[in-house]
């Protein structure tokens, strides 16, 4: 008998089976892939493997301002992927270890759930004392559009031999922007479709607005409020009436939550979406628990992780989960991150807002990185959402994580003293903005 049996081991999985048994408990975690789940595979790391080459690539053709020559600068699209494939390969040798380190047992084969404490694969039928249902998600398609050779998803994408001379990426959301960022980065023609009125419709307007501004001058052609009619000889038609010739189309409009297959006979109750549905301890009505991609509306690695870790205390010591604060992290130059309220969904309160641009920040300016901000907008002295663009910016967010989890005072955020010349001046000059005191802002601006 298992104290716990977890099915998935991606980022929710893997992260609930190696706290546990540091927590002393008898685990068994099925996998139907790989370890690492759809983060470490099919996401997360290969896509930022990729992303780190095309960034190379991109300051060796800017690098003569920098009195730095290097001619002939080019690029070879195998070795980028199979570097992408080493640095996987690697780093799921090396997760694997570390769970066995834990003594979790390993059984790599598709689960069912059989009872809300039993779980069966080929090899056998297993007794646990709890299961969670950590099985993830799957790329969205969309039904007019079959996959094929032309028609490619985001696990697709991963497999390409050689650079299509041009793509139709429909979807500006994280993946779709990450991966134009990428085909733009390496001269391939980049088409991008969003059915919004915006890219990236969950930010902030002003962020959408930049990308929009940095996609453009890489000469990505954008087409919002439209959507893909159909495809005709290879040839992508939109809702507006124009005509995409592209060598690939990449679906990137979302994903959908993969439950164990035998879920037809109703043992998970499920969303109209087709997620877990659970409650404040990530409990299903099975009686099982459910986390990660499989039942959040928030599909990100971090989410997923956090959820494991607040299930492990739960399992072991009673605690019940709490609220946090999940950041938002879109990679590719410069990054772009975000957490909190956005200032549309503030409209009508009484928010106060502070754009400080990165070009006055002497690291941006020694870097030649000075495309960006950091916005901030409180509410009674409190951050209420945070949204950057700059180089770092998947870590300058994390300064706001605390404050806004915590619900410090702007007047005690002053405080913090902050190195210089780094791009996290930034930070700390919006948060002296938002006092009305900025140092490096022209009077009266
Ligand atoms: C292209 C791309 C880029 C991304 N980039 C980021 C990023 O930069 N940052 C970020 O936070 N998130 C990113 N994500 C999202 C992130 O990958 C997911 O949120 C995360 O992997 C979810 O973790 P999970 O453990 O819930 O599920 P998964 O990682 O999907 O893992 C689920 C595992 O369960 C296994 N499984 C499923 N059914 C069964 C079964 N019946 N029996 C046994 N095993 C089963 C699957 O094979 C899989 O290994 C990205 C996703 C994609 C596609």
């Amino acid at each position: 008998m298992y104290d716990v049996g977890i099915i998935g081991a991606g980022p929710a999985g893997y992260t609930l089976a190696i706290r546990l048994a540091q927590k002393g408990k008898k685990v068994i975690l099925f996998e139907n892939k790989y370890v690492g789940g759809t983060c470490l595979n099919f996401g997360c790391i290969p896509t930022k493997s990729i992303l780190h080459s095309c960034s190379l690539f991109d300051k060796f053709k800017t690098c003569e301002k920098f009195g730095v020559t290097a001619e002939n600068i080019s690029f070879d699209f195998q070795k980028i992927y199979e570097r992408k494939n080493t640095v996987v390969e690697k780093m799921r040798k090396s997760l694997e270890k570390l769970i066995l380190s834990y003594d979790v047992d390993i059984i790599y084969e598709e689960a069912f759930i059989e009872s809300s404490e039993k779980i069966k694969c080929k090899s056998g039928t297993y007794d646990c004392e709890n299961i969670v249902v950590a099985t993830g998600s799957e790329p969205a398609e969309i039904k007019t559009l079959k996959r094929n050779n032309f028609v490619l998803n985001s696990d697709d994408i991963l497999e390409l031999t050689e650079l299509p001379k041009s793509i139709a990426i429909i979807g500006s959301g994280a993946i779709g922007i990450e991966w134009a960022r990428i085909f733009s980065s390496l001269g391939s023609q980049v088409y991008l479709i969003e059915m919004a009125d915006k890219l990236l419709p969950t930010a902030d307007f002003e962020v959408s607005q930049r990308i929009e501004r940095i996609l453009k001058r890489n000469k990505v052609k954008i087409y919002t409020s439209n959507y893909v009619e159909k495809v005709e000889n290879n040839s992508v038609v939109l809702k507006s009436g124009d005509k995409i010739q592209a060598e690939k189309i990449l679906v990137a409009t979302g994903r959908k939550a993969v439950l164990p297959k035998n879920n037809n006979n109703n043992t998970l109750e499920t969303s109209e979406k087709g997620s877990a549905t659970v409650d404040e301890i990530y409990k299903n009505k099975s009686g099982v628990y459910v986390i990660g991609d499989a039942s959040s509306k928030i599909q990100l690695a971090h989410n997923a992780i956090h959820q494991a870790l607040y299930l492990a205390e739960y399992l072991c010591e009673g605690k019940i989960p709490r609220n946090y604060v999940i950041p938002s992290v879109i990679y590719g130059e410069p990054e772009i991150a975000w957490a909190g309220k956005t200032e549309q969904e503030l409209a009508g309160t009484n928010y106060k807002k502070f754009l400080y641009p990165i070009s006055a920040l002497g690291k941006a300016q020694s870097d030649g990185e000075i495309e960006g901000f950091v916005k901030l907008l409180s509410v009674n002295d409190i951050i209420a959402g945070v949204h950057i663009i700059s180089p770092e910016a998947s870590s300058l967010i994390c300064e706001f994580i605390l404050p806004i989890q915590n619900k410090l005072k702007i007047s005690e955020l002053k405080e913090i003293c902050h190195a210089h010349p780094t791009y996290s001046e930034g930070s700390f000059e919006s948060i002296l903005g938002l006092c009305s005191e900025p140092l490096t802002v022209m009077k009266g601006v």
